[in-house]
């Protein structure tokens, strides 16, 4: 049996949901920032409640997906799931360019991925605090010569540490371009994430990458999608992937730069709202827990090597 590798350190995959699989704390969204231009105890002070909300109802795991050199400040993230008792996952990785860091277009594939390893392995910015998922980004379009260097790069870190792949597209050609590159490197579709799958309109795709194994991220549940989003779950559930999909709101977050961190969207909704709403629509709660407590359990599950 594997583990989740949180931001207090490993616990059993059983431990882990109802979890909320794609959210953010904290993004710092100008990259020539560098800096941290944020007072760390506000980003706490001002993230704690909307965290507490959840947990009371009944969230137990929350992956958090800013990147490095976009928001990722893992003292924080630390210091939130002490205090509030939720399991937090940090990652390792880039997000799309303009984030990612000079260095990386003259590193090797290898460099790369043994930065990556080290902070799966050791921790991240001289903390103990360990990476528990990677994440990366890519354009849709044609793939640019960087994004095949961190696909690959991530692919070498899955390898070596069983940690999932989160991926952010938007595109199901990209999804097929970059599963094709990990199956090639040896890598199962199952350690892939399709993050923000629901933007992709050609459903035919959702169903190619989750019949390869690939978790299918439908990650912007709000008021405004709910009834997309649920058409989506029919739709994976009549065609037998109940056991690929993952949800959550791409909510939060504390911005860098703006007063008291401007408008932020709480966590709420899914478990609020959006579950009983498909209960209405007639999903068991039987297949409700295997979405939001089986499946995050799964994906985010690392094997121990
Ligand atoms: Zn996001």
């Amino acid at each position: 049996m594997g583990i989740i590798r949180t931001v207090l350190g490993d616990i059993s995959p059983e431990d882990f949901g109802p979890a909320l699989v794609h959210e953010h704390i904290l993004v710092d969204s100008n990259p020539s920032n560098g800096v941290n231009e944020y007072d760390p105890e506000e980003v706490f002070e001002i993230m704690f409640p909307y965290l507490i909300e959840i947990r009371d109802l009944g969230i137990r795991g929350f992956v958090e997906c800013s990147t490095a050199y976009m928001g990722r400040d893992v003292r924080i993230l630390k210091k939130l799931s002490k205090a509030t008792g939720i399991h937090i996952l940090a990652n390792t990785g880039f997000f799309l360019e303009p984030y990612i860091p000079k260095y990386a277009f003259e590193y090797s594939i290898e460099d790369i991925a043994n930065e990556w390893i080290k902070e799966i392995n050791e921790g991240i910015d001289g903390t103990d605090v360990k990476a528990g998922f990677i994440k990366i980004a890519i354009e849709p379009g044609k793939m640019k010569e960087i994004y095949v260097k961190t696909v690959k790069a991530a692919a070498q870190c899955s390898l070596s540490t069983g940690a999932v792949i989160a991926c952010h597209m938007e595109s199901g050609k990209v999804a097929m371009i970059v599963l094709d590159i990990l199956e090639k490197e040896g890598l199962n579709g199952d350690r892939l994430i399709f993050v923000h799958a629901d933007s992709e309109e050609v459903l035919d795709y959702h169903l190619k990458a989750a019949s390869r194994g690939v978790w299918i991220e439908y990650d912007r549940v709000n008021q405004q999608t709910s009834e997309r989003t649920l058409k989506l779950i029919e739709f994976m559930v009549r065609n037998g992937f109940e056991d690929k999909i993952l949800l959550s709101q791409d909510s939060g977050w504390y911005s860098v730069g703006q007063p008291s961190g401007g408008n932020i969207r709480g966590y709420g909704y899914l478990v609020r709202d959006f579950l009983p709403l498909m209960l209405k629509r007639g999903f068991s709660q039987d297949l409700i827990n295997r979405i939001i407590v089986d499946n995050p359990a799964k994906a985010f599950q690392m094997e121990k090597l």
